[in-house]
């Protein structure tokens, strides 16, 4: 299944993509894409639903917003340097386990909503990345195939970094990392029953019509399993938590001979074979500070 989210910021409702791209509303079967409903078997409980009342189910209009697929999850960890020819543009050595960092989870946004530059920053920053969703609770899973197991499915994400942020202020990367909206993830979430193996799906991402990043999940040095494994080492995982699996190369902070960050008004947009495509227009901060204002003196 391809589950969705649907409706304005906040106040989204869960939704499933069919096969023949309409999009339905299964509010009457499930409240929302949470921790309880990954838990309590509720990828189950709508599969069974959905197979029963496709033709009946409310039809979602095609112009409504997409939320993220899942409800703010407990957390989202992310793997740095996960891509032979990112780590090297970055200058970085190859790590010889996963590096992990933490995004807040208040950054994730809808696949398709803006991306807000945070105030006093400069070097705002994409990263295609594919992004693991955990279905069960688990830690110290001590196997590959096992670690499958706990996997709800998958979605695309751009892992935004302000690199100013992340690399010249004191301490650790999630400063750069955290800002609202630089975790827009969607727009599906795949379920893995349909997706077993993450592991040979083309990436790309393009700003302003031109191609920045073109890999493959192939190029993962730690694959979606063995990340899963590594990171339960550490913390327990809990349904809906995110795991972003690294970006390949070709982000701004690489660009030779100096990187060229995002400004207000460049389009992002992106894609992961079969996880779908999103697309993100940069905006100032002082830009929402203003129709902020518009709005409450309205
Ligand atoms: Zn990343």
């Amino acid at each position: 299944m391809k589950l969705i989210r649907f409706g304005a910021p906040g106040l989204e409702r869960p939704g499933v993509e069919l096969e023949d791209g309409a999009r339905i509303d299964v509010s009457p079967v499930c409240s929302d894409y949470t921790e309880a409903f990954f838990a309590g078997g509720g990828l189950d409980r709508l599969r069974d639903w959905v197979g029963r009342n496709s033709r009946s189910a409310p039809r979602v209009a095609p112009d409504t917003r997409l939320g993220p697929p899942i409800a703010r999850p407990s957390k989202i960890v992310c793997i740095g340097l996960n891509f032979r020819d990112h780590a090297a543009e970055s200058g970085m050595p190859l790590p010889t386990e996963p590096v992990i960092f933490f995004k807040s989870t208040t950054a994730l946004a809808g696949p398709n909503d803006p991306v807000v530059m945070p105030k006093n920053g400069s070097k705002v920053d994409w990263e295609v990345e594919l992004a693991i969703v955990v279905g069960r609770r688990c830690s110290y899973v001590s196997s590959e195939d096992e670690a499958a197991e706990y996997v709800a499915g998958y979605a695309l994400h751009n892992d935004y970094s302000e690199r100013a942020f992340q690399l010249e202020r004191a301490g650790q990367w999630v400063k750069g990392k955290s800002a609202d909206t630089f975790a827009p993830i969607g727009p599906w979430l795949v379920t893995r029953d349909e997706l077993p193996d993450p592991h040979a799906l083309e990436m790309w991402l393009k700003v302003n019509g031109e191609y920045r990043q073109k890999s493959t999940t192939a190029n993962m040095i730690f694959g979606a399993h063995a990340l899963v494994s590594y990171v339960s080492q550490f913390m327990t995982l809990l349904p809906g938590d995110v795991i972003s699996s690294g970006t390949p190369a070709g982000v701004a902070l690489g660009m030779k001979p100096e990187p060229k960050y995002l400004q207000a008004g460049d389009v992002v947009e992106l894609g992961i074979e079969r996880l779908g495509e999103s697309r993100q227009v940069v905006v100032s901060h002082e830009s929402t500070v203003r129709a902020g204002r518009a709005i409450a003196a309205s």
